[in-house]
C-alpha cells in the first residue's frame, strides 16, 4: 500500500528532519508499505531509509529563467525522484491548467520520475450528479499518458480536502473503481484521512493507499496510520 503525506506549506527544514528521524526510528523493520513524504521545497533533503521524499511541485525544465520555480537540476541535487502533480490546491489556487499539468506529467515521465497524479472534483460538480462528475474527472486525464509505468493516481475530492468531511465509502469506492478501469496502476484516496477513518478507507476493494494532509503533520498519528495499513496488508 502507498501511505503518503503532503505537508503543503507546513514545517521547516529542521522540523522535517526531526519528523523523518522519528518516523524512521518507529517504523517496523518489516514495514511493507510504500511511505512517501512531500515536505515543502525548502525541506527537500537527501534521505536514506524506508521513507521516500517527494517534491510537491516543480517546473518542467532542467534549468532556466523561471523565477520562483525549481527544475530538474535542483531536484537532482537532493536525489529527488518522486513528484506530486495536479494537486487541487495548485489547480484551483495557483490556476494550473490541465495543459500545464499534463505538460508536467509528460516531462517528469520522460525523466522516469515516480508520479503521484491527483484528480478530484469541487462540490458543485459532485452535486450535479454522476454524469457531470465522471465527465469532470475524465477531463483531468486529458493528455496524461496512462501507459507510463511509474505513477499512482490519487483521487482527492476537493470538498473533502482539509474540511474534515469524508465522502461515504460507497462514493470513494465508486470513483476508485472507475479509475481502475482505465489503468492497472495503484489508485489511492485523499481528503480528510485520519487515524479514525483510515482503516475503513484502506479496506475498500479498489483502494491501494492514501494521501494524507493535515493528519500527517503529527508524526505519532502518521505512524499509527502506517501501522494500521500494515495490519490490513497482513490480514
Ligand atoms: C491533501 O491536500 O492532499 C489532503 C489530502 O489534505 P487533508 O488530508 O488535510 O484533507
Amino acid at each position: 500500500m502507498v501511505i503518503s503525506a503532503n505537508f503543503k506549506t507546513n514545517k521547516t527544514r529542521e522540523e522535517t528532519k526531526e519528523y523523518l528521524n522519528t518516523l524512521e526510528q518507529n517504523l517496523h523493520p518489516s514495514t511493507s508499505s510504500e511511505i512517501i513524504i512531500f515536505p515543502p521545497t525548502t525541506a527537500l533533503q537527501h534521505h536514506i531509509g524506508r521513507v521516500e521524499i517527494g517534491v510537491q511541485n516543480s517546473y518542467p525544465v532542467e534549468r532556466g529563467a523561471f523565477t520562483g520555480e525549481i527544475g530538474l537540476e535542483q531536484l537532482e541535487e537532493f536525489g529527488i525522484r518522486t513528484i506530486l502533480i495536479g494537486h487541487s490546491e495548485r489547480r484551483e489556487i495557483l490556476k494550473e491548467s490541465q495543459d500545464e499539468v499534463a505538460k508536467k506529467f509528460q516531462f517528469f515521465a520522460e525523466k522516469n520520475f515516480k508520479i503521484i497524479y491527483c484528480i478530484g472534483e469541487p462540490l458543485e460538480i459532485r452535486k450535479e450528479g454522476r454524469e457531470k462528475l465522471f465527465h469532470y474527472l475524465e477531463n483531468q486525464f486529458r493528455d496524461i499518458p496512462l501507459e507510463y509505468s511509474n505513477y499512482t493516481i490519487a483521487y482527492e475530492p476537493i470538498w473533502a480536502i482539509g474540511t474534515g468531511i469524508t465522502p461515504t465509502m460507497e462514493e470513494i469506492e465508486e470513483v476508485l473503481k472507475w479509475i481502475k478501469e482505465k489503468t492497472d496502476r495503484k489508485v489511492i484516496y485523499g481528503g480528510s484521512v485520519k487515524v479514525a477513518n483510515i482503516e475503513e478507507i484502506l479496506r475498500l476493494p479498489s483502494c491501494d493507499g492514501v494521501l494524507v494532509g493535515s493528519a500527517s503533520l503529527e508524526v505519532t498519528d502518521f505512524i499509527k496510520m502506517i501501522n494500521i495499513s500494515e495490519d490490513i496488508s497482513k490480514s
